[in-house]
């Protein structure tokens, strides 16, 4: 016991927060928040603080979304009931915790073990003192099942008490169908979902077990009679299930899967889920010799990364804020494809391919957004929910706090590229034959026959992509971005070469579903036709791309004269100049040259970097790294550094309070990505894996596993020795380049070479 409540001793892999902050709990119930790509719960605390019973704790359930009425029929993920808060009642009210007594209020990550520990002491005078320790995981073993421990020391006192536990927040958004002592199933009102919670409590007394009083379904409470040194623990299991149709039946699975737990005991639950963790570290781990901080904020990354994602599910995807807050509503954005994806298909294929399967099985909603907007294939949401209908609000309060109209939902269109880029590198990474027949070259060839009747030939023989958003939102209606148009061409150009490899090597496949699409050779003509014209804003005297048609007679405002502002820039300017003006909220020709650079020739690579980052604001919390993966492609360790810092900064400063909403999942793929695609310069080829370090001069070693088409293989940067390992942990020999040295790599014979 006294092991399973402490955290693991290696500070490089805790997170903790010490004290009581009442401005900045908010923050730490997303920073410290746990899940496992099913469930999600933020960090509240366990007993509550002032008279009321407790400050009610989220809880998620990835998929369970709901409308708010049919005239407001944007989708919203509704909060879920919470579990994990208990009450300790004394003859005269409960036991509280008061703020200014919170000397020893600890919340602790434990990210090596995929835990949530808390502790503190609660004192009532004269009556009693308790030390409480309570331990929380969301299982990575088994998704449906979640655990707390609780544990009362008592330290003084020799008073009646009673320890209630109940479910905070029980159908909070949602009907009740069924509540039963043990099992609850609840309902939300209009799109026909329904979850199901299934929970066992025990509770010892100096290792003796104590029958609890059932006080109401879902209650639970023991009465004792404290003495000092007495050690109460109070232990639970849930069990808790979605059911997507009117003949599932969630509540006889949840209590299946906690019947199934409960055998096993929480001992041993606990137990899997921390050995599940430790396997996955094996492979994702991810080490920076020289910079602690660097390497405890990649951990944080992965830790988040790890825990959002479900393999298991193909129906759902991960929000903005993964399941970690409200923000956006659970609203899934290009974010997932271009900054997270990177890191599951490198280091866990099944989570990448769950979360591109959702996205085929959202392809009819994309289709229909395509024809409602006249244009054919498939074009994606910019925010998706569980439909895949088009899911981003008309109308939202900005952050000056005026009503203003949102456009993406019809402009931001470039998010249907996006999708085909994350299917393409997944399929280059794998050679998942399986995912591409089933599914990805479906979505490659709808989307590509998106853009080709979205692009339109004009009289100047070209063909132009008018009235879009680019990544940049703070210019709208814009024709021509060149992110937008590049990836456009770029994604019907992999259609038709998926196109040419099915017809080459799985002639029936491509028979059934050309004929399935409707799919001809004259349109696949026309397709090409549309890629070899289109307008890119591409400008072969000065190397730049203009980010789209006009911007480079915009007005000039230099922004380092606004450097220490504390809001946005479209604040600071106002929305209207913000528009006239060259002032960028986030990477857009940046993020092309991040994903495409070779789209860029000769050293226009540098240019165009050079010309748009000192005009970009960072409006957007993805926007920092992008820059730093760039930079360090381009070998500007220095600035790299900083980007990546910036995106460090936004999910672990204590001053960023835009993550009270939850965590900004980009901002930690895009740790990753500068670290991993940019320090150490990671590349596809065709026939193997490409390194090209470039680390901060304060980073002596970076280490990371990666998989490749079923190997999986462990890379080692030692800048201070000068040396490059890589070591084949599982699979057949491959190539791996350094700086653009092909060698082989054999099954557990370790290579090391000089670094240049
Ligand atoms: C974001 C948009 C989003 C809109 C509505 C804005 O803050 O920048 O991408 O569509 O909110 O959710
Ligand atoms: C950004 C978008 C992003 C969205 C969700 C917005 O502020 O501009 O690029 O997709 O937030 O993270």
């Amino acid at each position: 016991m006294e092991s399973l409540l402490e955290p693991t001793p290696d500070l490089a892999w805790v997170l903790a927060a010490e004290g009581f902050d009442p401005l900045r709990e908010a923050i730490y119930e997303s920073r410290f928040s746990i899940s496992n790509g099913l469930l999600g719960l933020r960090a509240g605390r366990p007993v509550g603080r002032g008279e009321r019973w407790v400050v009610p704790q989220r809880a998620y359930l990835a998929g369970l979304f709901d409308i708010a009425g049919p005239e407001h029929p944007i989708p919203a993920l509704v909060p879920a009931p919470g579990w994990h808060q208990i009450r300790i009642m004394l003859p005269d009210g409960p036991l509280v915790h008061h703020p200014a007594e919170a000397i020893s209020h600890r919340t602790i990550l434990d990210m090596r073990r995929g835990v949530l520990l808390t502790g503190c002491r609660l004192i009532h005078n004269p009556a009693i003192a308790v030390r409480v320790r309570t331990l929380q995981l969301l299982s990575l073993s088994e998704r449906a099942i979640g655990a707390q421990v609780i544990e009362l020391k008592i330290e003084d006192g020799e008073i009646d008490v009673a320890v209630e536990a109940s479910f905070e927040g029980l159908g909070r958004g949602l009907k009740s169908e069924r509540l039963e002592q043990d099992l609850g199933v609840w309902r939300t009102k209009y799109s026909g979902k329904r979850v199901a919670m299934a929970a066992g409590l025990s509770s010892q007394i100096d290792g003796s077990e104590i029958a609890p009083t059932m006080s109401g379904p879902f209650m639970w409470s023991w009465h004792w009679k404290t003495r000092p040194g007495q050690i109460v623990c109070v232990a639970g299991l849930v069990a808790v299930a979605r059911g997507d149709t009117q003949d599932a039946d969630p509540g006889r699975v949840a209590r299946e899967k906690l019947g199934v737990a409960r055998q096993v005991g929480w001992r041993n639950v606990v137990e899997e889920h921390e050995a599940t963790w430790s396997d996955w570290w094996r492979t994702s781990d991810i080490e920076v010799g020289g910079d602690p901080a660097a390497e405890q904020a990649l951990r944080f990354a992965v830790y988040h990364l790890t825990s959002a994602a479900n393999p298991t599910d193909e129906r759902v995807s991960i929000g903005a804020r993964g399941l970690t807050g409200d923000d956006y509503h659970g609203h899934v954005f290009w974010d997932t494809e271009i900054y997270l994806l990177p890191f599951y298909i490198f280091t866990w294929p099944e989570a990448a391919r769950a979360l591109l399967m959702y996205r085929f099985r959202t392809i009819d909603g994309a289709r229909q957004k395509a024809a409602q907007m006249g244009w054919r294939g498939a074009m994606y949401a910019w925010e998706s929910a569980d439909t895949g209908a088009e899911a981003t609000p008309e109308q939202v309060i900005g952050p000056d706090g005026q009503i203003i109209d949102i456009l993406c939902g019809k402009q931001e269109q470039h998010i249907t590229a996006d999708i085909a880029y994350a299917v393409w590198q997944y399929w280059q990474a794998t050679e998942d034959v399986d995912f591409l027949l089933e599914a990805g070259a479906e979505i490659l060839l709808e989307t590509g026959r998106f853009w080709s009747s979205r692009a339109q030939p004009e009289g100047d023989g070209y063909c132009h992509i008018r009235g879009v958003i680019g990544p940049d939102e703070y210019h709208e209606h814009i024709d021509d971005n060149a992110y937008t148009n590049v990836m456009a061409r770029w994604n019907i150009r992999r259609a038709l070469e998926v196109a040419a490899v099915l017809r080459e090597r799985w002639p029936d496949r491509w028979a059934r579903l050309s004929h399935g699409l409707g799919l001809d050779d004259a349109e696949l003509g026309r397709w090409r036709t549309v890629a070899e014209t289109m307008v890119t804003g591409w400008n072969a005297q000065t190397g730049l791309f203009e980010q789209f048609a006009g911007f480079f007679g915009l007005e000039e405002i230099d922004l380092a004269g606004y450097a220490g502002r504390s809001v946005p820039m479209d604040v600071v300017l106002g929305r209207e100049r913000t528009q006239r003006s060259k002032v960028i909220k986030q990477a857009d020709v940046v993020a092309l040259l991040g994903l495409l650079p070779e789209e860029f020739p000769g050293d226009s690579e540098r240019a165009n970097f050079r010309y748009y980052e000192p005009r970009c604001s960072h409006g957007s919390s993805l926007s920092g790294a992008m820059h730093g993966l760039v930079a360090a492609r381009l070998g500007d360790s220095d600035l790299a550094l900083q980007y990546f810092q910036h995106a460090v900064a936004i999910d672990l400063a204590d001053n960023h309070t835009a993550i009270a909403g939850g965590l900004h999942m980009a901002a930690l793929g895009g740790t990753w990505l500068t670290a991993v695609f940019g320090f150490a310069g990671l590349s596809l080829q065709s026939d193997g894996i490409a390194f090209n370090p470039k680390l901060p001069a304060s980073w002596r070693t970076l280490k990371f596993g990666i998989k490749w088409r079923g190997r999986r293989l462990r890379i080692g940067i030692d800048s201070a020795e000068q040396l490059f390992h890589a070591n084949l942990e599982a699979g057949d020999a491959m190539a791996v380049f350094l700086n653009d040295r092909r060698q082989e790599v054999r099954c557990d014979q370790a290579i090391v070479c000089p670094l240049t």
